[in-house]
């Protein structure tokens, strides 16, 4: 399935219980309309994806997704969610290497390719998310730091499960900072990601992958974002939890 961009993510991390979840969403339906020209995705705590659902019934157009999985299938990992799990909750997608989950849990590469490999297998969409630290910029690093995540994270992909995929470029000093990259710096990432799927995928299955941006994500600069010709949509943090700012941002005009 090739998913329609622009792509709006929203990923609420550890906020909005079920019974905050229900308010968004009525809240959220009455000030976006069902739309067929954009991909939206909401990635609540897991404990909230049922009645995020329940609410958002009839909106078909609104899917959700998991913010993390383990990579094993099912067994004894207390505390754990697996991808067929997630799959059975009525998940589409689900993040892979959030600079979150690499930077405060210590995911590494490693653990990264596993979970986006686990997610692809039960048919899932993985938003692999890749990016730098604010000191790996400072070194002029950029490009082999990006270059080693995609690569690794798409390692243990088919070529046919490569092209069902969501990149998202999340450097880590913008994230929930409110420092974002510039149009520019951030589409000069896209360009090189946009290369490495084209190596991977060839021409055609690498353009129709969404590579989205994320950090500091608001209402003033999403239009300058996805102005840029290899901004195919944004992962929102902070700001899509209100959904007043949220509707907004995923309302914007595609370019
Ligand atoms: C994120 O969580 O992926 C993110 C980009 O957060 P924020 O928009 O708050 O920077």
């Amino acid at each position: 399935m090739r998913l329609v961009k622009p792509f709006f993510g929203g990923n609420w991390k550890m906020n909005h219980g079920p019974r905050a979840a229900r308010r968004f969403v009525e809240e959220f339906t009455a000030l976006f309309p069902p739309s067929q020209d954009r991909t939206v995705v909401f990635f609540p705590p897991a404990v909230s994806l049922a009645e995020f659902r329940t609410a958002a019934a009839g909106r078909e157009d609104l899917l959700v997704g998991l913010q993390d999985v383990y990579w094993e299938p099912s067994g004894a990992f207390t505390g754990s969610i697996s991808a067929p799990l997630a799959k059975d909750a009525g998940a589409t997608f689900v993040i892979a290497g959030h600079s979150e989950r690499r930077h405060v849990f210590g995911d590494s590469d490693e653990d990264v390719v596993r979970k986006v490999a686990a997610i692809s297998a039960a048919g899932l969409t993985p938003v692999l998310c890749v990016g730098e630290l604010l000191e790996e910029r400072d070194r002029g690093e950029v490009e082999s730091v990006v270059t080693r995540q995609v690569e690794i994270g798409l390692s243990q992909l088919q070529a046919e499960e490569a092209e069902r995929i969501v990149v998202a470029y999340e450097p880590v000093w913008a994230i929930g900072t409110g420092r974002t990259a510039s149009a520019e710096d951030a589409n000069e990432v896209h360009e090189l990601i946009r290369g490495m799927l084209v190596e991977r995928v060839g021409s055609a299955a690498a353009r129709a992958i969404p590579i989205i941006y994320g950090g500091s994500v608001k209402t003033s600069n999403i239009e300058e974002l996805l102005a840029a010709p290899e901004i195919d949509g944004v992962l929102v943090g902070g700001a899509s939890l209100s959904p007043k700012d949220f509707a907004q941002i995923c309302r914007t005009v595609w370019r």
